[in-house]
């Protein structure tokens, strides 16, 4: 799918649940989430169907992200269905890594094929400050068990606030170097204030190559994350929804008040 400024649009990132395990401060405030209600979270079916559509229509790649994705319910099960559909190339995941130990095998047995996993700090104590609930234990012993069940290459996303330079990020820096880890640097982002920059290692934040489309937890098709607009799949229909998110899907981010991190998946 090519739209207006001939990008060819062949990404889905689909928001697999609201709900986390953590709480980074920069992505989910301790006090004042409204969260989802349960019936306005896509089912498995609803969420299936509507990749088959975006497949059909050229989509190759998708990202199963949150909220945290290992925390919603059977999401195996849900991997399994998406990785049967053909035509996809390319199927990775997004997590913070502290479930995975429990997960990993079975998520590839079940055709995911490789991991981001979110790691700002090697220090535990900055790990917790950062999280306020997490064990850097347990995001170490998810980062093995991943390279273990073979979901490679396991990439790091490494938030920071200003450059790669900062003493925190030098270290998850070593440390990907000493365990054989890709790493992507993202620049700490204002959803609110529309402040976002280019991810370094990657092509994010770079609109001109920008071939994403985002399903919110909600079934929200959104075709920019820092812009308002966004199309209801349910009240639309599938089909339209991609048709219209391709068609208008702006030529640079501007801001973004209509949605979370924790609900669009970063
Ligand atoms: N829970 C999973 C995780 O943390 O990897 C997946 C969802 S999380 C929203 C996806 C990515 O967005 C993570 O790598 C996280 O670090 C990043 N993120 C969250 N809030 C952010 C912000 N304000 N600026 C930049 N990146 C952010
Ligand atoms: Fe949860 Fe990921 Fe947001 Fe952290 S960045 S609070 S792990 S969704």
């Amino acid at each position: 799918m090519y739209d207006r400024f001939n990008r060819n649009i062949n990404y889905l990132r689909i928001s697999v649940t609201d709900r986390c395990n953590l709480r980074c401060t920069y992505c989910m405030p301790e006090e004042g989430i409204q969260l989802l209600r349960h019936e306005d979270i896509l089912s498995f079916d609803e969420i299936t169907n509507f990749t088959k559509v975006a497949v059909e229509n050229g989509v190759t790649k998708v990202r199963i992200t949150g909220g945290e994705p290992l925390v919603r319910k059977g999401i195996t099960t849900l991997v399994r269905m998406i990785s049967e559909i053909k035509g996809i190339r390319d199927l990775s995941m997004t997590t913070n890594g502290v479930l995975l130990k429990q997960f990993a095998d079975e998520l590839r047995a079940a055709g995911l094929q490789r991991v981001n996993i979110s790691l700002d700090t090697i220090d535990p104590e900055k790990f917790k400050t950062i999280t306020l609930t997490g064990n850097i234990i347990d995001v170490f012993e998810g980062i093995n068990a991943a390279k273990n069940a073979g979901l490679i290459p396991v990439k790091i996303n490494c938030v920071i606030k200003e450059s790669k330079e900062e003493e925190e990020a030098k270290a998850v820096t070593r440390f990907c170097k000493d365990n054989n880890l890709e790493i992507r640097y993202i620049r700490q982002m204002d959803l609110v204030n529309g402040h976002f920059s280019m991810v370094d290692g990657g092509t994010g934040g770079d609109c001109s190559l920008c071939n994403r489309l985002r399903l919110t937890a909600n079934g929200k098709l959104k075709p920019c994350l820092f812009n308002n607009i966004e199309f209801d799949i349910r009240e639309l229909g599938f089909e339209k929804a991609i048709k219209l998110a391709v068609e208008l899907k702006p030529e640079c981010g501007s801001k973004n008040e209509t949605g979370a991190f924790y609900n669009i998946g970063g």
